[in-house]
């Protein structure tokens, strides 16, 4: 069975309300720690879908330009 992203990100909530994870509290990126951000919260990208419960702990800011950058990356290589 292949999960979706929504179904990653569900059963890594899941986990981490069972106490089996606990949340990063430093971005893996800039090192910024939770207590010092000012707008929007931590986030644990999932970097492979079918491994829900393998995160990296990053900013907002970081996680958007990994993001960003990766979907460059496809159009680039989708171009050939
Ligand atoms: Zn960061
Ligand atoms: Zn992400």
């Amino acid at each position: 069975m292949i999960l979706t992203p929504q179904q990653s990100r569900n059963r890594h909530t899941y986990a981490v309300g069972k106490g089996i994870i606990s949340p990063g509290k430093v971005c893996t990126m800039c090192g910024i720690k939770q207590s010092q951000i000012v707008r929007g919260a931590m986030i644990e990208h999932h970097e492979d879908y079918q491994k829900p419960l393998e995160t990296i702990t990053l900013c907002c800011s970081c996680h958007q330009k990994l993001h960003i950058h990766r979907s460059r990356v496809s159009r680039i290589l989708s171009r050939g």
